[in-house]
């Protein structure tokens, strides 16, 4: 088989949102978000087998024209930094996904058979992305917790970390013990006017939310700050976690071997090196060390096809207890994240989301909402 075209569709027009999105890692001087852009890679062959994956900004995808799209693993390790570590600079993770997604509908399986599955439904949990007050914060997660979610994750990157402190407390008393709260502390993020925390009061907060059982805290400090990082999950009985920007897998082995991190955090497509295949290695790694991996799933221009990639490569792994989804109505839903879906991927009432059964990826795109170019 041989790849005989390399496209790039392209949203029509925007999906405008309801109102302004200000997500937390961009405050308090980020730019409000108005509507959302969608773009994808269509990957073509000569037996009439076209694959998708999200677009992630490589520079030539063309250069993949008349190569054999079976060879995706080689591909992974050409194109994605493979074993190097360093950032490759190629941006491929879209392409290799969409190489994944041929490999499944050759084989006329959805792509987490052909891997050897454990399971058919994953945990998801909710991940908002809103600095909102104590009250606001209180009846959302409410009403996550009606909707069937089984875990929420809440963003702490107000100018004072004890007002994100407030806001924790008053969820944990709203909703007893039975929903798990995560939170994100964005500590890795570029932020304008937003003093980042030191490592003495990322500890600090650390304890604070320890004591209110908190399931998980996600990049306290910066992820080359691996010594910080380290003292502090060595210091409280929660996960630490964290990762979503880690440039190749290889880049996670000193967090393993230094304990940096209880979870690792890898993004399928953010960053472009990581791919189905590199979350799966670093799953790998994670469970030789006992830790366990809930990836990051990015909310850009490809969200339906990244999703879709990471519920298959963590059907087929054992130290996944969940992954991301991104809701925060009346702004991330699946009525905009994934407007350009035949069928959207949706959160069942357990909280648990099906692995796409379709061939390859298992996801059919609207192509009439989009343009080539
Ligand atoms: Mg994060």
């Amino acid at each position: 088989m041989r790849i005989t075209n390399v496209e790039v569709l392209r949203s029509k027009a925007p999906v405008r949102l309801p109102e302004p999105w200000r997500p937390a890692w961009t405050e308090p001087d980020g730019q409000a978000v108005q509507e959302f852009f969608f773009s994808f890679y269509r990957v073509t062959t000569d037996e009439g087998i076209v694959g998708y994956g999200p677009h992630s900004g490589h520079p030539r995808p063309e250069a993949l024209i008349g190569t054999d799209p079976m060879l995706v693993g080689a591909f992974w390790e050409t194109y994605m930094g493979g074993r190097r570590a360093g950032n490759a600079g190629h941006n491929a993770s879209g392409l290799e996904i969409a190489l994944w997604d041929i490999v499944g509908k050759t084989a006329g399986l959805p792509i987490y058979q052909l891997l050897g599955a454990q399971r058919k439904r994953i945990m998801v949990y909710a991940a908002t992305s809103r600095l909102l007050s104590v009250d606001e914060t209180v009846t959302q997660v409410q009403a996550l917790a009606e909707q069937g979610f089984r875990a929420v994750k809440l963003r702490l990157h107000r100018r004072n970390p004890w007002d994100d402190l407030a806001v924790v407390e008053a969820v944990r008393a709203a909703v007893g013990n039975d929903l798990l709260i995560l939170v994100d502390a964005n500590q890795n993020n570029a932020s304008d006017g937003y003093s980042f925390w030191s490592r003495k009061t990322a500890l600090e907060m650390a304890q604070e939310l320890d004591a209110l059982g908190v399931y998980y805290l996600e990049e306290p400090l910066p992820r080359t700050d691996i010594e910080g990082l380290a003292d502090i999950a060595s210091t409280v009985d929660m996960y630490i976690a964290g990762g979503e920007h880690t440039p190749t897998v290889f880049d996670l082995r000193e967090h393993l071997a230094r304990g940096a991190y209880d979870i690792v955090q890898p993004d399928v497509s953010l960053g472009g090196n990581m791919g189905l295949t590199g979350v799966r290695v670093a799953a790998s790694w994670a469970d030789l060390f006992g830790r366990l991996i809930i990836p990051h799933v990015m909310s850009g221009p490809g969200h339906l096809m990244s999703l879709a990639a990471t519920l298959h490569a963590m059907a087929t792994v054992p130290n996944c207890p969940m992954i991301e989804y991104a809701y925060d109505p009346p702004l991330l839903t699946p009525e905009t994240m994934q407007a350009v879906a035949q069928e959207p991927i949706l959160v069942e009432e357990d909280g648990c989301v099906p692995v796409p059964t379709g061939p390859g990826l298992g996801i059919e795109l609207d192509e009439e909402q989009f343009i080539v170019g």
